[in-house]
């Protein structure tokens, strides 16, 4: 069967309001990532991190799924192979706008994890630092955010994914994050055509074989209608 492995960034979201992790204004430019993003910025200062995720998470609850998001969706129901949606966005707007079985690779903000058992839950839209986990009661949850240093979820049912993909696609991503970022040369290892989405070429740029530039709104909308316009490519067609 034909797969497409799709992997989606902060751009996606940045057409719903949501700003990127680069956007020159907006919460992350009022943050060193050391201090929200990382497990020793949340041991110094909870209470701060927690907030900053709440104001994230309120924002995200705000935003509404953009083209892109519905386009992926469609592709989803109406392409005759399978479609895979790898995000590293911690919002929801893949689901709302359609989308089912989306690996959150960075984890998501709509969740919380107890540190003490690693049980998770939804999260409140406002948690506060040392709130209760439901199962152990202990007082250690925290935003069920992958922050840096910590290893990102569903990695080895991704590079199953990666090995079987026809098609490798990445949107609205910088590559500057690993091990995302090194998704498109295992694509290309293992024989996907590999095509990047987005508004300029990223770090990694160089490593697809396919470009189509532009606000992701357009060229997400585009690339799926043409998609399903177009009988499905075996896996070797290709190489
Ligand atoms: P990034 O901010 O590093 O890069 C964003 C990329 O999107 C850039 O390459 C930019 O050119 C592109 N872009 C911006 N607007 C676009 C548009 N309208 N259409 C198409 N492309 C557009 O984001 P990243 O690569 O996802 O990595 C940053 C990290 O920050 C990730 O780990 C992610 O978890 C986190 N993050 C998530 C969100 C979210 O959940 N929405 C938002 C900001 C940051």
């Amino acid at each position: 069967m034909s797969k497409i492995v799709i992997l989606t960034g902060a751009g996606i979201s940045a057409e719903s309001g949501i700003e990127t992790f680069r956007a020159e204004d907006g919460l992350w430019a009022q943050h060193r990532v050391e201090d929200v993003a990382t497990s020793e910025g949340f041991a110094r200062d909870p209470a701060m991190v927690v907030n900053f995720y709440n104001a994230r998470r309120k924002q995200a609850a705000n935003a509404t799924p953009n083209a892109a998001h519905k386009a992926l969706a469609k592709l989803q129901q109406l392409y005759a192979g399978q479609v895979v949606i790898i995000t590293q966005n911690v919002d929801d707007l893949h689901e709302r706008g359609g989308s089912r079985d989306v690996l959150h690779m960075h984890g998501a903000l709509n969740s919380a994890l107890c540190v003490a058992c690693e049980h998770r839950w939804p999260a409140a839209m406002t948690m506060a630092p040392g709130d209760a986990c439901p199962k152990c009661s202990a007082p250690a949850a925290r935003p069920d955010i992958v922050w840096f240093g910590e290893m990102p979820y569903d990695i080895d049912a991704i590079f199953d994914h990666l090995a079987q993909a026809s098609i490798f696609a990445a949107i609205g991503t910088s590559g500057n994050v690993y091990p995302a970022a090194g998704f498109v040369a295992e694509a290309h290892r293992t024989g996907a055509h590999t095509v990047e989405l987005n508004l300029e070429r990223s770090a990694v740029g160089g490593q697809f074989a396919e470009h189509r530039t532009g606000p992701a709104t357009r060229v997400v909308s585009e690339w799926v209608e043409e998609l399903l316009a177009k009988p499905v490519q075996p896996r070797d067609s290709f190489k």
